[in-house]
């Protein structure tokens, strides 16, 4: 496993070059022991907690992915954002968040969540908002609330080592992701858009690309241009009018059939709704009495 350090931090690659369901994680050698986004692997945090001794847990948001070896560390204090944690203090509201809770899907989800990602009702010892200032020693964290992939989504910035990890606006050619209820596309934007305007020399992404030095703003105008694509292909697709179902069997987001499908498909469907609620807000599409989608 590659580890690439900062000053005091030290960068751990996910498991398969972190690819869901694994993260990048963060670890903070300070007075503070401190690992963010505890994804990244089993085997390499477990390690990590048997050389030291970690103190804090910090979770840029509630994604499954970012918080599955969370439950390795059960005497580590937990830092979450303050919008979303609800969601590590109880399944439900987690459920609720995304979308799920209600669906045919919840019963799978809740075994997934518990069994898959080690999902464990936890109380946070501290909620954080936009321009806090976490000190563990002499590194300082600044959280930077970048919403949009959810409510809570925080990115964190260590103005003296001059590194931004940026989470899940992760620049990937994948493209940014808004598949849960409490996800928007618009708050993405702003927030990528708040992101260029941090003075970092390095950032880390959650997500395959890892790290990247100098300037982000071609990547970032890149990865923007990936939701306007996803935009005409959809405005392509109602020529004619079309279901909701119609348009998810499409897999414009995710680009082919993805399996298993239960797990996939909320992601899908969430994007696509976020899309057609933004372009009928904007009066480009409407929606028939058939429940059928159609351009104006
Ligand atoms: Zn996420």
């Amino acid at each position: 496993m590659d580890e690439i350090k900062f000053g005091s931090l030290t960068f751990i690659q996910g498991q398969r070059g972190g690819k869901y369901p694994f993260c990048n994680s963060l670890f903070i050698d300070d007075r503070e022991k401190v690992i963010i986004d505890p994804g990244s692997g089993e085997k390499v945090l477990k390690k990590l907690g048997m050389r030291k001794e970690i103190n804090i847990i910090v979770n840029s948001h509630y994604h499954e992915d970012h918080t599955s070896f969370n439950y390795l560390f059960p005497e580590a204090k937990l830092y979450v954002p303050d919008d979303e944690a609800s969601c590590f203090r109880s399944l439900e509201k987690l459920l609720d968040f995304c979308g799920l809770l209600g669906t045919s899907l919840e019963h799978a989800w809740r075994d997934i969540l518990v069994n898959n990602f080690h999902y464990r009702e936890r109380i946070p010892n501290l909620e954080f908002r936009d321009g806090d200032l976490l000190n563990f020693g002499d590194t300082t964290l600044q959280i930077i609330h970048t919403p949009g992939h959810t409510i809570g989504h925080s990115s964190f910035f260590f103005p003296e080592e001059s590194v931004l990890f940026m989470g899940d606006l992760d620049l990937t050619t994948f493209g940014p992701w808004y598949g849960d209820r409490v996800s928007d596309i618009d708050q993405t934007i702003a927030s990528l858009h708040k992101l260029l305007t941090i003075p970092a020399k390095v950032f880390i992404t959650s997500h395959e690309v890892g790290i990247i030095k100098g300037d982000i703003t071609k990547r970032v105008k890149s990865y923007l241009e990936i939701i306007d694509q996803r935009e005409n292909t959809l405005l392509a697709f109602l020529e004619k009018p079309r279901t909701l179902d119609e348009i998810v069997n499409q897999w414009i987001i995710y680009k082919k059939p993805r399996e298993p499908r239960e797990f996939f498909e909320p992601g899908e469907r969430g994007m696509i709704k976020k899309h057609l609620d933004r372009l009928t807000k904007k009066k480009i599409v409407s929606i028939k009495e058939d429940e059928r989608y159609l351009l104006t």
